[in-house]
């Protein structure tokens, strides 16, 4: 995969749509106001390799996907992603093992 040349940006792992990301403090912040506690767990929907921040000494990608449990697949109707996370790309890489 080629990468843009004014960057160096690693690039995210894709992670498959229904991923469950257990995400703690430190692992992720608001891209939006949501209420969403220290501790975080979703399913992927998409990870947006191009929405990137360097931050705290971090890199951050955005994800979007739906709160687990209460948007599990099996349970919930169809709907457009409802979180909306930045999340450490380290966490990211954990996560695609
Ligand atoms: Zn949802």
């Amino acid at each position: 995969m080629t990468k843009p040349p004014h960057t160096s940006l690693p690039q995210p792992p894709d992670l498959a749509a229904g991923t469950l990301l257990r995400l703690r403090a430190g692992d992720w912040h608001h891209s939006h106001d949501l209420p969403c506690t220290a501790y975080c767990d979703m399913t992927v929907t998409r990870v947006h390799a191009g929405v990137t921040r360097a931050d705290g000494g971090h890199l951050w990608v955005r994800v979007t996907g739906h709160d687990h449990p209460t948007c599990s697949w099996a349970s919930a109707e169809p709907h457009a992603p409802c979180v909306e996370l930045m999340v450490r790309l380290d966490v990211l890489q954990r996560h695609a093992r």
